[in-house]
């Protein structure tokens, strides 16, 4: 049975007292039936793990380092996020594989990286739009979780995966639920193929998932939660979403 899990990405959101006032409208909306996260900004680690201690929502990192240390001057290590307590890095968010020019292989050694340190990668594969209008979506997505599998080896039933079409991202277009279904059901089988405990890994969807869209989406049955980006930045909205 695989928990619901639907996790915040604030993206380069908030301030000091906005992101007080965003947790304390999570805190006071517990318990939750599913597992909660939120993926902050790094410099806002500190202050998140010390106001959701002792609560059930856990914390996280919107990206990882791949080095472990060194000369890599504005890089995070997964030693230091697992310092501040992070249950989650988000690794491969295509914002990241698009202005950051992030490989599969990059993407890759980032989820090992997290992983080494106890930190759970949540791998974000998706297909750009011209890639889905070309019949690609299968073959992108797969490459995208292939080269992960890849690295992680044996570890790999570790990570948690997030199908984000990249056309849904902070578009206001969500994919159907029929669309994300198929989508997932592929990578499932792909896991399940490759680590043999594909039916017990979570797999979430991201793209303008709302109030209202969420618990059409969550139903699917390999829709195990949700990435959130927008809709994770204001409380009665995140909790809505939740409790989907
Ligand atoms: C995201 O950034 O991971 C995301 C899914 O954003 P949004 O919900 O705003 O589409």
């Amino acid at each position: 049975m695989r928990r619901t899990l639907v996790v915040g990405n604030w993206k380069m959101h908030g301030s000091r007292p906005a992101n007080a006032e965003l947790l304390a409208g999570v805190l006071a909306a517990r318990p939750f039936l599913a597992d909660v996260a939120v993926c902050v900004p790094f410099v806002y680690l500190n202050e998140t793990a010390a106001t959701l201690a002792g609560s059930e929502v856990r914390w996280g990192a919107q990206d990882v380092s791949q080095h472990a240390q060194g000369p890599h001057t504005g890089e995070i290590s997964a030693a230091m996020l697992s310092e501040f307590g992070c249950r989650y890095a988000i690794v491969g968010h295509s914002e990241r594989r698009a202005h950051h020019a992030e490989s599969d292989d990059l993407v890759a050694a980032k989820a090992q990286a997290a992983l080494s340190r106890g930190v759970t990668p949540i791998v974000c594969v998706g297909e750009t739009l011209a890639e889905r209008e070309s019949g690609q979506t299968e073959a992108v997505v797969k490459r995208q979780l292939s080269a992960v599998i890849h690295t992680l080896a044996h570890c790999a039933a570790e990570m948690v995966v997030a199908y984000e079409p990249v056309w849904a991202i902070g578009t206001g277009r969500t994919a159907s639920p029929e669309q994300a279904q198929a989508v997932h059901a592929v990578l499932r089988a792909q896991l399940q193929a490759a680590t043999g405990r594909g039916d017990a890994m979570r797999i979430l969807y991201g793209g303008s998932v709302k109030p209202d869209n969420a618990a059409m989406l969550f139903a699917q049955p390999d829709i195990d939660g949700g990435l959130i980006g927008g809709a994770a930045l204001k409380a009665a909205d995140f909790v809505a979403i939740c409790r989907a």
